[in-house]
């Protein structure tokens, strides 16, 4: 078992601010309340807001939050589930759907009925799509075993979705050269209870994009979906295509494609807790519906996994696309892209480092020559928060607003060049870099015997309040 030894900074307030541990019996003032979450906020923004914090904080702009926060505070009382009471959920929620329909090329359809869903996430965006191919198929094609095929780059939320769902996951392997799924292994591993294949516009580790045309003719022609993961890329990708970078078509365009997930809370640029899944057949949409027509309480119906939804979500998030339109997001991804490709071409200056694949506005770069990681121990110290990756170790920098301010590529260069310095002097004298990969980089020291450590990293992040000794 590894030792887990809690980083006193991840819980810096019991000392500051004391600890509830229960319902204060006399509240406090509402002044003093804000002041006190004023004070963390902005100690809290200030480690990102350098420009030196790889994805994580898509907009940064705090011109923008205010007027989200605007917005949200509007509805953030209303409960969404209730659209008598609101009609303007309704609107907000169409459009969004019809926004994010649009961006994806939905007029290429004209089959089905092209139509999509909010969600509370990337997460919830996948697990509905799962939960609508294993109903749909189990629907239309009598399948009681569901499987879903992904490249193993694909985002854990697949596996989490299969997992609570009951549906068996094939991970399918990838080049290691290009990152990209083998295709191969797909056809061979379609079987009559496979109900879709997965493919991820951009991957969440290299930035890459799969082969998405050659996935949707294999789809077609073996009668499952295909869904496209563009939680990430989903709302800077099709601007970089019209910008000229080279991206593949990914979206409905593309004949196979039957869903797409895209989060509006990554480059959409709006708040955390919201995303869309399009899906290219109402059909396939309505499979995953809930009823429960017979309840002593009234006949219920959702449409998602969700009951009560916050009014104010759908109407930040709507008010971020109307606010930015097409012409703000082509701004701000030129920008981005710009970044990386500088970023990229710092990383390149170096023999000892190489990127993996053909990224885009994301890229991740590993090391021959040492282990990265010691680069990465070195960056920490200079402020960079990387996304530590394994098989092989790696570094991740998704670009992200924050990077395009004025000095942060040439800072990027000038840390970066040290850095590799410092690896060849650590891996020269024989010595183990401290930082290892973890999604979220919660902590370092990550081996294959990882379980009991990753459950113990999580509860200690819940219990902390409760663990701290009474004052
Ligand atoms: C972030 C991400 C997800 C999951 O989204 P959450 O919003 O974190 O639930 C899925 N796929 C990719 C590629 C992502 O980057």
């Amino acid at each position: 078992m590894l030792d887990y030894v809690p980083m006193s900074n991840d819980y810096p307030y019991a000392e500051k601010y004391g600890v509830n541990r229960a319902l204060p019996e006399h509240g406090r003032d509402r002044g003093e309340v804000l002041d006190e979450l004023r004070a963390m906020a902005k100690a809290e923004d200030a480690t990102w807001e350098s420009g030196r914090i790889s994805g994580t904080m898509y907009c940064g702009d705090h011109e923008h939050y205010a007027f989200l926060n605007e917005a949200f505070g509007l509805y953030a009382h209303v409960n969404a589930l209730q659209r008598d009471i609101c009609p303007s959920q309704t609107r907000f929620e169409g459009e969004v759907i019809a926004m994010a329909l649009d961006l994806f090329h939905s007029e290429a359809v004209d089959e089905s009925t092209p139509v999509g869903l909010v969600t509370s996430g990337g997460t919830g965006s996948i697990c509905h799509a799962v939960l609508a191919y294993r109903d749909h198929a189990a629907a239309t094609r009598g399948t009681t075993r569901p499987n879903v095929i992904k490249p193993e780059t694909a985002h854990p939320a697949f596996d989490k979705a299969c997992h609570l769902f009951g549906v068996e996951l094939r991970r399918a392997p990838v080049d290691p050269a290009t990152t990209l799924v083998d295709l191969e292994w797909v056809s061979e591993h379609i079987d009559d209870q496979t109900v879709a294949v997965v493919g991820s516009a951009c991957n969440y580790g290299y930035g890459t994009v799969d082969p998405i045309a050659e996935l949707g003719e294999i789809a077609q022609a073996r009668g499952i979906g295909l869904h496209v993961d563009g939680c990430l890329g989903g709302f800077i990708l099709p601007f970089g295509q019209e910008l000229g970078y080279d991206i593949p078509l990914f979206d409905f365009r593309v004949p196979g494609v039957t869903s797409i997930s895209a989060d509006t809370h990554k480059y959409g640029y709006a708040f955390k807790g919201s995303s869309t899944v399009l899906f290219r057949d109402k059909a396939l949409r309505n499979a995953q519906y809930f009823f429960l027509t017979d309840w002593s309480g009234g006949k219920y119906c959702s449409p998602g996994m969700d009951g009560s939804r916050s009014g104010g979500l759908l109407a930040a998030t709507w008010a971020s696309l109307v606010s930015l339109g097409r012409e703000g997001y082509r701004r701000y991804a030129e920008q981005i892209f710009a970044t990386s490709s500088a970023m990229q071409e710092a990383v390149l200056t170096h023999p000892e480092l190489r990127l993996l694949g053909k990224p885009t506005f994301l890229f991740s770069f590993t090391s021959d020559a040492f282990d990265v990681y010691h680069v990465n121990d070195f960056m920490r110290k200079r402020g960079w928060r990387f996304n530590g990756q394994q098989y092989p170790n790696a570094l991740h920098m998704a670009v992200t607003r924050p990077q395009t301010q004025p000095g942060v590529v040439e800072g990027f260069a000038a840390d970066l060049a040290d850095a590799v310095a410092y690896a060849r002097e650590q891996e020269a004298a024989g010595l183990s870099p401290h930082s290892g990969a973890i999604y979220g980089g919660v902590a370092g020291g990550m081996t294959d015997e990882a379980d009991e450590f990753i459950k113990m990293v999580m509860a200690d992040m819940m219990d902390r309040q409760q663990s701290v000794p009474p004052a």
